[in-house]
């Protein structure tokens, strides 16, 4: 498995290569071009594509032993995600793809298997033969098993199963309590329900064994085997935090669920954020996993989920609806100088946020001195919107 992965990153890096001189020989003027060197590729030359560069791919095949080795659906799918890569790049400014070094290619995605590829504790691998797996949860009844990924993590190999089921689960409607998210770094969640949940210990602790670790990595010679050492611990680590983290947030989204008919929170563009202000924080990234997650949980659950404009939630009173101007980071408590309202500032944004998202569904809400009343529309309304 360890050598179809090194076959992936070859078929990776290639196909990326092609993709990169081929933008390079189109993006200087062929009346300016420059005096040392420039890329030439032949006017007629189509831009690689994922079927031209598949195309390719059976060609090398015939000729390359390690290439035959590997199922083509998985080399193929290597190239398809390249495209995507491709794709996530003009239409949602993600980075440039990048090559990858040695070791940086950990997952295999399989989009076909033999019928019932299950057998036990064993599962079906086209080419592999059968490889032994510990479940970590039975295969439900009724499913078929469609696809497969195997991630070569820190710990070892994982495999994930793709199910197929032929049912179907309407989505989520506007009812119940509803609940404004405010995400931030004092409190990790504040909810419109005046409740504030903190980040937990782990989120500062385990980054601080992180970076003693990397430093210890950092002094041992490159290569050499206690280097090793040090960078499978450091991977270990950083494996256990995403673990801890991603437990965190499942079991924190059950909880919102559990009180919750509908859950709203900001449309945050993390990407932006990440790069800006809190860069340095270990949440940063984090917030967008969290949504990811709560949206999928509260779809599993039946609680509606809307992300809602995301400006100025924190400048506004929840009570009367006045602009309270910028707040700094330090100011941790909102007070209203037109009603008098105070309040923790988090929350504050929270109920702002509920409120954009009850307008959004089309709820009427009145504000209260007790805080949110809600009316429902009847369905019928509730189409009309
Ligand atoms: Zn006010």
């Amino acid at each position: 498995m360890s050598d179809w992965l090194e076959t992936s990153r070859k078929v990776w890096n290639y196909a990326l290569d092609e993709r990169k001189d081929w933008y390079k020989s189109r993006s200087c003027r062929i009346d300016a071009c420059s005096i040392r060197s420039e890329y030439v590729i032949p006017a007629d030359t189509q831009r690689p594509s994922y079927v031209n560069q598949a195309k390719a791919l059976t060609e090398t095949k015939k000729a390359n032993p390690d290439f035959k080795a590997v199922q083509s659906a998985v080399l193929q799918q290597v190239l398809k995600r390249l495209e995507h890569a491709f794709t996530s790049m003009w239409e949602r400014g993600f980075g440039f793809p990048r090559f990858k070094k040695a070791g940086q290619f950990r997952s295999l995605t399989f989009p076909q298997l033999a019928d019932n590829p299950v057998q036990g504790n064993r599962i079906k691998i086209p080419k592999i033969g059968l490889v032994k797996v510990r479940w970590s949860r039975p295969i439900p009844d009724g499913f078929v098993v469609k696809q497969a990924q195997m991630v070569r993590k820190a710990s070892g190999w994982y495999v994930m199963l793709t199910l197929q089921c032929d049912v179907d689960v309407p989505s989520p409607t506007a009812k119940g309590n509803p609940m404004g998210l405010d995400v931030g770094l004092q409190s990790l969640v504040a909810t419109s329900d005046k409740e504030l949940i903190p980040a937990p210990k782990f989120f500062l602790s385990l980054p601080r064994k992180l970076r003693l670790l990397q430093k210890r990595a950092s002094r041992k010679q490159r290569g050499s085997s206690n280097w090793k050492k040090a960078q499978h611990r450091v991977a270990k680590l950083h494996e256990h935090i995403a673990n801890c983290r991603q437990d965190f947030f499942y079991k924190l989204a059950h909880q919102l669920c559990n009180r919750a008919g509908m859950i709203f929170v900001e449309d945050l563009n993390f990407l932006a954020w990440a790069k800006g202000l809190f860069s340095k924080h270990m949440l940063d990234a984090s917030f967008g996993e969290f949504f990811r997650i709560l949206e999928w949980i509260c779809w599993k659950r039946d609680v509606l989920f809307l992300k809602v404009d995301a400006s100025h939630t924190s400048q506004i009173c929840p009570e009367c609806g006045t602009h309270t101007g910028k707040k700094e980071l330090s100011q941790r408590v909102h007070k209203c100088h037109e009603c008098g309202h105070e309040g923790d500032r988090d929350v504050a944004a929270s109920q702002i946020v509920a409120q954009r998202g009850l307008a959004a569904v089309g709820h009427t809400v009145k504000m209260l001195d007790k805080g949110l009343s809600v009316s429902s529309p009847t369905t019928q309304e509730f189409h009309a919107l």
